[in-house]
């Protein structure tokens, strides 16, 4: 992609004969744009192959003015919007007329009338008002739980709430899609939380020599998220509903101190929350945590669409692992804020049948304007719209695809004054849950962040999002995060100089039909051979296991039969179990990463933890700029 930055270049006017008043801008197509700024005479210069730089077009200029082939700025406008560089205001207030009643807001006027963009398309976004089902009264389910809802003030649920609720509570397997910030976290553990609930008070007291023990202490779900800060994230929500029916929620992964984790391992919450790189390593290590799941009823996949291609291969054997050791068939409920595929894809990762259930639960209205930068770069487009946003007291939330680039977003709006932080992957977590509570105080007006951001991470309040082009359903992700108090929204579309933007420009209407649909293949020969071998360390895998099982069982032989020539695994001396060759296996797993990307790395700086990434270059580069010199890196697990 090419950069379109103002050339300095300033030449003497053919016409007033001032010297350096002629500017030179390039355009989006090339072009160049020579401006006299005494006079106001200018023209277009079409790009010449063979020239380099502004000179030969300023001889070029020169001779087009002799033929005079020459425009004044005043109808520089027309020719502009005759070339479609700018749209005509009378096209603009059309599509205002169109999508909101002509509206005289202040924001949309500054920014549709910049005359540096070209406007694609501008809306209202404003769902049907979300279906609302029966009052939370009505729900099947104690009083206690529906009392932390009437205490929040909430006095109806949502029709998809009430509709997850229901078939939960049925035993079927589920999928929740709805926006982020929707309620998607009740509807699924209200039903699930009624259940354990059910299921701790229903023991008959008098044969119950011991109320502290036995039906008390074992874990009845597990909560997974793909990350730890949004496990972190989601906690408190789900503690609450939770304490109200005694139940207990503990997480266990990477960040959980040792101290915590004896203490959930001798005290057993009914709720665990992890994540899959977890559960993986426990597993094949036959842990007490593992040995701990085995009562569970209830598996609740949050953010399913960030388990595609491999990681999503792994997850798929990381439950059929799990589903091996549990006593009670685990009822899978997932969820989602995008996935157009749900239903088809959830079949694939889970490897069973799967309802879909989806929800709109958006309360405001979002005015959304799609923009090409014709006259400026696109940076420069990103930049304009925070200012605005954020000038006229607009909390906003930026997007970039790169670290890189909300680094240097960051960088340009801090230096004129605008609040600003960034928010990626990588950043520590402390310094990331700083950026969101400060964002949530109003400490901060905007946020520069990466797809991090995307994940259903509560950062209050936002009044406008900026994105760069990513595919419909992200888009509606990230435009889901703002106006949920009800006020009126912004989503800025910034279009980029790449030929799939320009396409776009002139084709609206397909970028809106253009989803993203999400896959993965658990028939990865790759992720079956170690998936498989983790599975014999989980717990030997018998004869009759492999022929019971009807699917897949004669790929999952032949895979057997591979690790057996390795020497991975053998038969057991009865011959009636296949089992690993511990000292082998172990070395081969502890290499393997189910995100299929190598272990994340740790940044470090005088011995101290700075950062954690993937590999990540830019990342890297970033870094390397404010700690010159002074960076190691050590690989770390979970
Ligand atoms: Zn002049």
């Amino acid at each position: 992609m090419h950069e379109m930055t103002g050339i300095k270049s300033r030449y003497k006017c053919p016409k007033c004969n001032s010297y350096n008043s002629v500017n030179v801008d390039k355009i989006f197509d090339g072009r160049l744009l020579f401006c006299c700024s005494k006079c106001n005479i200018c023209a277009l210069v079409p790009k010449d192959a063979d020239a380099d730089g502004p000179d030969s077009a300023y001889l070029e200029f020169l001779d087009l003015y002799d033929n005079g082939l020459i425009a004044n700025s005043v109808d520089l406008n027309t020719i502009m919007q005759q070339e479609r560089i700018l749209r005509p205001p009378s096209e603009i207030k059309a599509l205002l007329e169109k999508g909101n009643k002509g509206t005289t807001n202040k924001l949309l006027k500054e920014v549709l009338s910049s005359q540096k963009d070209y406007v694609v398309e501008y809306s209202l976004i404003q769902d049907s008002d979300s279906k609302l089902g029966s009052s939370v009264n009505e729900l099947p389910v104690d009083d206690k739980i529906i009392s932390v809802l009437s205490r929040k003030g909430i006095k109806q649920v949502y029709e998809f709430q009430e509709e997850s609720i229901k078939r939960i509570l049925l035993g079927i397997d589920t999928v929740i899609v709805a926006p982020t910030a929707s309620g998607k976290t009740e509807a699924f553990c209200i039903p699930i939380l009624q259940r354990i609930s059910e299921r701790l008070h229903s023991h008959l007291p008098y044969l119950d020599t011991n109320p502290t023990t036995t039906t008390r202490s074992q874990v009845s779900a597990i909560f997974l998220y793909p990350t730890k800060a949004l496990s972190r994230d989601q906690i408190p929500k789900i503690r609450e509903l939770a304490e109200s029916v005694d139940i207990r929620v503990g997480i266990f992964d990477g960040d959980t101190s040792l101290r915590e984790r004896n203490m959930i391992l001798s005290t057993i919450p009914e709720i665990i929350i992890t994540n899959f790189d977890v559960l993986h390593y426990h597993l094949w290590h036959r842990t007490k945590f593992t040995y701990l799941l085995r009562t569970s009823q209830f598996l609740v996949v949050d953010e399913a669409h960030t388990y595609t291609g491999v990681f999503g291969a792994n997850v798929h054997y990381i439950v059929k692992r799990l589903e091996r050791l549990c006593k009670n068939k685990l009822q899978i409920i997932a969820a989602s804020a995008t996935l157009p595929n749900a239903g088809q894809f959830c079949r694939t990762l889970f490897g069973r049948e799967i309802e879909v259930i989806r929800g709109e639960g958006r309360k405001g209205k979002i005015n959304f304007v799609m923009l090409f930068p014709s006259l400026h770069s696109y940076r420069s487009l990103v930049l304009d719209l925070v200012k605005r946003t954020t000038g006229l007291g607009h909390k906003t939330i930026a997007f970039s695809n790169s670290h890189l680039g909300s680094e240097l977003l960051s960088f340009y709006l801090s230096r004129q004054g605008i609040k600003i932080k960034v928010h990626r992957a990588g950043l520590l977590p402390s310094v990331r849950k700083a950026v969101e509570q400060s964002f949530k105080d109003g400490k901060l007006m905007a946020i520069s962040a990466t797809p991090t951001l995307e994940l259903g991470i509560d950062i209050g309040d936002v009044d406008a999002i900026v994105s760069g082009i990513v595919p419909i359903n992200r888009l509606t992700q990230r435009f889901g995060r703002a106006a949920r108090r009800g006020q009126e929204g912004y989503a800025f579309l910034a279009l980029g100089n790449d030929p799939i933007s320009q396409y776009y420009s002139s084709h609206p209407d397909d970028y809106f039909a253009d989803q993203e649909l999400v896959y993965t293949d658990p028939s990865n020969p790759f992720v079956l051979e170690y998936q498989i071998l983790a599975m014999t360390c989980d717990k030997p895998i018998s004869k009759s296991e492999l022929y019971t099982n009807t699917n897949n069982n004669k790929v999952i032989r032949n895979i057997i039969q591979k690790l057996i020539s390795q020497g991975l695994i053998g038969l057991s001396s009865d011959e009636k179990f296949f089992v690993p060759n511990f000292k082998k296996a172990y070395e081969l797993l502890n290499e393997y990463s189910i995100r299929g990307i190598g272990n994340s790395i740790d940044i470090l700086f005088n011995k101290r933890v700075v950062g954690e990434t993937a590999s990540d270059k830019s990342l890297l580069l970033t870094l390397t700029s404010d700690f010159l010199g002074s960076l190691s890196i050590a690989r770390h697990c979970l």
